[in-house]
């Protein structure tokens, strides 16, 4: 059988860090372009020594030329504070990463896989949120570079599949964790971990009775593989995530629990156009590819709380 040839672009990163070592164990040839902006060598150091697996350290921002029968597309910072780091360049690496992996997917023939997300649905008026929402985003907001971005990104992926018949898949991904989250990630469950176990103070931003739903990353990587591969035609937009959901400040007093912490609760300002509730309908992605998430948020939790414990050794 020949291996496909597969190029997964922010490979080094949290997410894709994982899925290239999910593609290489099903023997494809994997190629992974990455910026290192927030991904890390160190995430994909034990791939390296696999001669089908290939890093190119290129920015998305540009073009790229190589031969491939895949494409995931995942290429853009995805922590808020990381993503409003550089606003500019978020929206740029949004809008021209999907344009030229498009260009890409339509020159090779490729199929296509554009790593959405939650946020294209904005501070949500519908709850849970259906793939049918359009959503409801501010447009001249802090969060925008990277929610209008991502809707534009969607955009895209729909006219080069109207307009060149380009094989496109796009998921909605709503928060994911697990293992190969940096230290210095800011998303809540990284922020929340790191801080109970060095016994420093939890930071809820607001009130800590906004809501999210938490997505363990293997779920997440087996979803995106079942996506690739699912039958001709089906486009999506389909959402992956696991619905339970739970306030900030449940998710502060669990993590306080299970690390065993000293550490205390202490409440800081509401970002701008932070959502308040969060929560995915996922009947399309059981229905369209028998996928739903296994693993519960307790199970979840202690392996990321392990990672990050040898992490702070
Ligand atoms: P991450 O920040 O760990 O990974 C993003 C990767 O893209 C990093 O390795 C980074 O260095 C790379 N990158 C950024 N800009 C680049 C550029 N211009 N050129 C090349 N590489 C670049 O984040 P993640 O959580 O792994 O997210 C992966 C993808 O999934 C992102 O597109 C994100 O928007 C999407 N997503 C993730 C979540 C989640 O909860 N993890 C939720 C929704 C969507
Ligand atoms: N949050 C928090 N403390 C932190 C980091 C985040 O209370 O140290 C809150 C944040 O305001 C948001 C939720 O946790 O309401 C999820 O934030 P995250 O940055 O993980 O992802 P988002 O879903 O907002 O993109």
């Amino acid at each position: 059988m020949e291996r496909k040839r597969i190029l997964v672009t922010g490979g080094a990163g949290f997410v894709g860090s994982h899925l290239c070592e999910r593609l290489l164990k099903q023997e494809n040839d994997v190629i992974c372009i990455d910026n290192l902006f927030t991904g890390r060598k160190d995430n994909i150091r034990h791939l390296m020594k696999n001669p089908y697996f290939e890093f190119i350290r290129h920015d998305i921002t540009e073009p790229l030329y190589v031969e491939v029968d895949e494409i995931y597309n995942l290429a853009c910072p995805a922590s808020p504070v990381h993503y409003q780091y550089d606003p500019i360049k978020t929206g740029k690496t949004s809008v021209l990463g999907a344009l030229h992996s498009l260009g890409l997917a339509k020159r090779c023939h490729a199929r296509i896989l554009q790593a959405s997300t939650s946020e294209v649905y904005g501070d949500p008026e519908f709850h849970p949120q259906p793939e049918s929402y359009r959503g409801c985003v501010n447009p001249i907001g802090v969060r925008a570079c990277y929610d209008e971005g991502k809707r534009m990104a969607e955009t895209l992926f729909f006219d080069y599949h109207r307009q060149h018949g380009v094989d496109i898949k796009i998921i909605r991904i709503f928060n994911t964790y697990g293992p190969h989250m940096s230290l210095n990630d800011g998303r809540v469950i990284s922020n929340f971990i790191v801080q109970a176990l060095n016994n420093s103070d939890i930071t809820i931003y607001g009130n800590g009775t906004q809501t999210r739903s938490f997505c363990y990353v293997n779920d997440l990587v087996e979803g995106m593989i079942r996506m690739m591969e699912s039958r001709e035609n089906f486009t999506g937009p389909v959402n992956l995530g696991n619905p339970e959901e739970f306030t900030m400040l449940e998710l502060a007093e669990r993590i306080i629990k299970m690390t065993d912490s000293k550490s205390r609760i202490v409440y800081k300002p509401l970002p701008e156009d932070d959502p308040r509730q969060r929560r995915p309908m996922v009947d399309l992605a059981f229905k369209e590819l028998g996928w739903k998430p296994t693993v519960g948020l307790e199970e979840g939790l202690r392996k990321t709380i392990l990672y990050f414990k040898n992490q702070l050794i």
